[in-house]
């Protein structure tokens, strides 16, 4: 648990991270742009943002692990934009259509304030926050001094560099990153980042060296820091999941807190008709069968049939942005 910081540090580290906005290298896209401009128009790269934070969401969310989750929820702050932006994505409206507000970090550190005090949740949990990671730190410096003291939460798409992680860890507890592909040509058909595999562990390597493997406290059994991985499955891509979860084996260790997920639901018609379905008891058996296999020893699972397959109605789970409450 975060046990506070002086002044100085507290807004040092945005300062930097800011400063980085003016040739945008906040990913690894690199894309270079002047999103803060010496004059003129603030540019968005790959992740078509600019400068101005937008938050899509703040609000208790049920649906992740229960070491997140607990009983009361975990304090969700979606944000606008991805530096991803898969194909298949379950938060599209957000990542490609750009659903969201405008807010800068002292209106978003109230209305982190007003969540926790009205929900007590048992974190804050900033979800794909790399390409506003600046805005976000600020945000975290300003609830931190209203007296934060509860674990935040970096929900990341492991396509992260090492030079901003090493600036996050300051401002983070747990990391939950994913670890998407094993297969670099995946990656660049679903996410245009042939490199995502090797970047992926190098960054869940450096998440592990700040904060280890997730430690819970004993009353709840809620996190409290540390790194926790997540890998989605994609139905069809069953060899691809089961690599992913050797490499992740193999680089990091059978005590590596794993989530395998099978709630992938195809939220817009995708090329690739495989993905246009959900995952099958087979699909799902096998990875599990695999993983298990391996040996590794905290493995948090989400059993398909425990999950909607009927694909003429939207399921409860996948988010609707449009919504004030896109959870319900
Ligand atoms: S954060 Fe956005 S603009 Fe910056 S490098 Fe990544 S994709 Fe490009």
């Amino acid at each position: 648990m975060h046990m506070g910081h002086p002044e100085q540090l507290r807004m040092e580290q945005p300062n930097r991270a800011y400063e980085i906005l003016k040739e945008c290298k906040l990913c690894p896209r690199n894309c270079g742009v002047a999103r803060i401009p010496k004059a003129g128009t603030p540019r968005a790269g790959y992740c078509r943002q600019t400068d101005q934070l937008k938050v899509a969401y703040v609000g208790p969310h049920m649906g992740e692990e229960p070491p997140i989750t607990g009983k009361r929820g975990s304090g969700t702050v979606f944000l606008t934009g991805c530096s991803l932006r898969c194909s298949f994505c379950q938060n599209y409206q957000i990542s490609h259509e750009g659903i969201g507000e405008p807010m800068d970090p002292k209106e978003l550190a109230n209305r982190i304030s007003h969540m926790i005090h009205r929900f007590r949740v048992h974190n804050v949990n900033f979800v794909t926050p790399d390409h506003f990671f600046p805005h976000v730190f600020q945000t975290i410096s300003l609830v931190r001094q209203k007296g934060l003291t509860l674990p935040v939460v970096m929900n990341l798409s492991g396509y992260q560099s090492i030079e901003m992680l090493k600036l996050a860890g300051e401002f983070t507890d747990i990391y939950l990153p994913d670890f998407k592909y094993a297969h670099s040509s995946l990656a660049k058909r679903l996410s245009a980042c042939p490199d995502y595999p090797s970047t992926a562990l190098a960054a869940i390597e450096e998440m592990l060296r700040q904060k280890g493997y997730l430690t819970t406290e004993r009353k709840e059994g809620i996190g409290t820091t540390g790194v926790l991985v997540r890998h989605l499955i994609l139905p069809g891509y069953v060899e691809n999941s089961c690599e992913a979860l050797t490499m992740l084996f193999v680089e990091f260790g059978k005590r590596l807190p794993l989530s395998i997920m099978s709630q992938y639901y195809p939220v817009r018609p995708q090329k690739d008709s495989s993905l246009n379905r959900t995952v099958t008891r087979e699909e799902f058996d096998r990875i599990l069968n695999h993983a298990r296999d391996l040996g590794f020893e905290k493995l948090y699972v989400q059993f398909p049939e425990n999950l909607r397959q009927d694909l003429e109605t939207k399921p409860s789970f996948v988010p609707d942005f449009s919504s004030a409450r896109p959870f319900e």
